[in-house]
């Protein structure tokens, strides 16, 4: 599931949709908050274009809607299960989410190039 050629290796190994060789994002670190959504122009390796049209990403902001949805289900649900009181889990799951907020936006931006992005085995030259 994991392996290179699939759209999940692309999403979780933070690499170029395309020719998944190169990094999308400058920085590894999800909780680096000053680079946290800095994206290569263009991939190192093969040098397709990551915003592929002018403010591409603002579509990305629906799937971190999804993903803070699901996010914030399964948080509600470990704070059921651990005993916590309404209140109390309305407050563990918004610092939880404010704590994984990186990681939700890296991944949407992510697996919404992926949407429209197919991987390409040979080296393409997409500029
Ligand atoms: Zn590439």
């Amino acid at each position: 599931m994991l392996q290179k050629g699939t759209k999940v290796y692309s999403i979780f190994h933070n690499k170029c949709p395309k020719c998944q060789n190169g990094d999308f994002f400058i920085n590894h670190s999800a909780f680096n908050f000053k680079n946290v959504l800095k994206i290569h122009d263009h991939c190192p390796s093969c040098h397709f274009k990551f915003m592929i049209e002018p403010s591409f990403f603002y579509g990305a902001m629906y799937v971190t809607y999804g993903l803070t949805v699901i996010a914030a289900v399964i948080l509600f649900l470990i704070g059921y299960l651990i005993g916590l009181t309404f209140v109390e889990n309305l407050i563990f799951m918004s610092i939880a989410l404010a704590v994984l907020s990186p990681l939700s936006l890296r991944l949407s931006r992510l697996i919404y190039i992926n949407m429209f992005v197919d991987f390409e085995k040979s080296k393409p030259t997409n500029r």
